[in-house]
């Protein structure tokens, strides 16, 4: 498995030199298995720089979408994918059960509302709800893919992938604390092992009280998740800085963190594993060691270390 996160900003899009560092664009990561389609996770507005990649390379559009709910930070860039504008393309719709529904709602619905100026029906890809990528698990070829509920409004579903014993999870809009049917016990479960664990670090510690019930976690209550689970390396996303430079290092800057048994390392306290700017890799291979472009914080984000992760493969 091979993933690339071509957004990771919470809410809104912020394009802009102050945004540089870790993208401007909303949540969209392209999963790629070998022998399969590739799988996009979310429409953020990440997916229409994907779209345009997909559309240049040689051979027939073939892709799966998964969603993980319907906020418009995670479904809104399906307007701008090129693969839906071509003929012969096929997106096969799975992940939460109203994604269908979703998607087609964005475009113009011949009522005159001035949204969009295409029907959902004009598009000539051929783009279908797939009944075998529902929950509460579905299989992509090799990879068996398990899905938990999150906690946050109106409701979504993360996700597990798992293949010959290694595991990638996916969870993002979810609140570890809040309101909702989920409590930390059941996300540690679901998380349980995972190789690697992508989660939603929207706010500040300090920024919870105002926040509750907003559906989004800290990054101090992730990496306490992670270490409950026993996960090998935590990436945080769903970033979110309004009226502010992003802080903390970029890939590539500062001192690379040790590396610890496999190559990787456990998060410790205080850490914050970011995931690093749009469009970078990381590539979990059929053995045990795993690489990712990320930072790590260490005490905040006003006292940093970072290291750049190389892609690593066994
Ligand atoms: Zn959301």
């Amino acid at each position: 498995m091979k993933l690339t996160f071509w957004g990771t900003r919470g809410s809104i899009a912020v394009p802009g030199p102050d945004t540089l560092r870790h993208g401007g664009n909303t949540t969209c990561l392209c999963l790629e298995i070998e022998g399969q389609r590739p799988v996009v996770l979310d429409a953020g507005t990440g997916i229409r720089r994907l779209g345009l990649q997909m559309t240049e390379a040689p051979g027939p559009l073939d892709i799966c979408l998964l969603m993980t709910h319907l906020h418009w930070d995670h479904l809104l860039g399906f307007l701008f994918f090129e693969p839906a504008y071509t003929t012969g393309a096929s997106i096969a719709v799975g992940g939460w059960p109203r994604g269908m529904e979703g998607l087609r709602n964005i475009f113009d619905a011949r009522r005159g509302d001035g949204n969009f100026p295409v029907t959902f029906g004009d598009l000539p890809a051929r783009i279908q709800a797939d009944e075998g990528l529902r929950p509460p698990r579905f299989r992509l070829g090799p990879v068996q893919v398990f899905t938990m509920g999150l906690n946050h409004p109106q409701g979504g579903i993360g996700f597990r992938f798992e293949q010959e014993g290694h595991a990638l999870v996916f969870l993002t809009d979810n609140e570890l604390h809040g309101p909702g049917p989920y409590g930390p016990d059941d996300y540690a479960r679901f998380c349980q092992g995972a190789d690697v664990l992508i989660h939603d670090a929207q706010y500040l510690p300090e920024e919870m009280d105002r926040r509750r019930g907003w559906g989004h976690s800290d990054w101090a209550s992730v990496v306490d998740l992670a270490q409950r689970a026993g996960v090998g390396q935590l990436i945080l996303t769903q970033h979110r800085r309004p009226g502010g430079r992003d802080r903390g290092p970029g890939p590539g800057q500062g001192r690379p963190r040790p590396a610890g048994a496999g190559g990787q390392g456990r998060p410790k306290p205080g850490d914050r594993r970011v995931a690093g700017q749009d469009a970078n890799h990381l590539k979990p291979s059929s053995g045990a060691a795993f690489g990712a472009q990320g930072c790590l914080f260490r005490g905040g984000p006003d006292n940093l270390l970072s290291g750049r992760r190389q892609t690593q493969e066994v």
